[in-house]
């Protein structure tokens, strides 16, 4: 028989051990599938970018409205609590059809409310304010604020609504961040995006439906007039590693850390078809919206640059 000293032994390596698996499985499990159900394939993007009659994009710009930073375990589920900077990012393409802008990003009050006011850059936001006014096509990745608030922020939308295409959930995801907490009237009688399928947006530019980060989540692929492969996969993942090491996001952060929990299941066989598609072919350009490092890497190389431009 145990005694008193024995059992309680016992009973601290019981909690210890119930502890640790509970930590692995919110804070350190990140596997995404080998054989994933969500599949990226170049030929049909590129087939489908292509459809569109039109010149495609020939630059992509850059605007960081804001960066804050969260540790990387929260980003690559792990234990590595390194502050990593998340850059509150949105794109303009260059082209001679017109410019698309994919996201709008938010505006001080909004960023405030998300932890992302002490950064805030005005200046940006008036460029990107500019950017939405000259642009032809603006899309969204998703109905989170950094990525969508603005749309219902601004009080004359007049300009921007015909130029928009959103999906249904998107145009909901709106009523968020309005005043009154309503879908702002400009987008309630707009005509919704098809999320069932693969959809060209403008020359070169495809949504891809990925329900999962939100219920109105998708991916922009972009077919650049040079022949070069973009691919914009918003909030799918928030850093290359992501993609590299075919590992995604903490349970923790999934179920208890998002404005609305996210759908662990589909994002992790999107990681696992992001990692297949790269694997494949290797020169396709990933943008994760928030990672800050990659972005400035790729402006260094060239393939982003800096600001908008009218
Ligand atoms: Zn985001």
């Amino acid at each position: 028989m145990m005694n008193r000293i024995q059992m309680i032994g016992a009973m601290v390596v019981a909690v210890a051990l119930f502890l640790g698996s509970l930590v692995y499985y919110f804070v350190m499990d990140g596997a995404a599938p080998e054989d994933p159900d969500f599949r990226l394939n170049l030929a049909t993007l590129r087939q489908v970018a292509d459809s569109y009659e039109g010149p495609r994009p020939t630059e992509i710009r850059v605007e960081v409205l804001a960066r804050d930073q969260i540790p990387f375990f929260a980003i690559h589920a792990g234990l590595d609590g390194t502050a990593t900077v998340m850059a509150r990012s949105v794109f303009q393409l260059k082209s001679g059809w017109g410019d698309s802008i994919i996201d709008v990003g938010m505006d001080r009050v909004i960023a405030e409310r998300n932890n992302s006011g002490d950064t805030f850059d005005d200046d940006a936001l008036s460029r990107v304010q500019q950017g939405l006014s000259a642009a032809r096509r603006i899309v969204v990745t998703h109905e989170h604020p950094d990525h969508i608030a603005l749309l219902a922020r601004l009080s004359d939308m007049t300009g921007i609504a015909p130029k928009l295409r959103l999906t249904q959930k998107q145009i909901d995801g709106t009523a968020r961040y309005s005043t009154d907490g309503k879908v702002p009237a400009a987008l309630a009688n707009l005509e919704p995006l098809d999320d069932s399928e693969l959809v060209a947006v403008a020359p070169g530019v495809v949504m891809i439906p990925a329900a999962g980060h939100t219920p109105g989540n998708v991916m922009f692929y972009v077919h650049m007039a040079d022949g070069s492969d973009i691919l914009f996969v918003g909030d799918v993942v928030w850093n290359m590693k992501n993609i590299e090491e075919r590992w995604g996001r903490p349970r923790m952060v999934q179920q208890y850390l998002m404005q609305t929990p996210e759908d662990r299941n589909p994002v992790l066989n999107q990681v696992a078809a992001l990692a297949d598609l790269k694997e494949a072919h290797p020169d396709v350009v990933f943008i994760p919206s928030h990672d800050d490092d990659h972005l400035t890497a790729l402006i260094e190389r060239d393939v982003l640059a800096p600001r908008f431009t009218p």
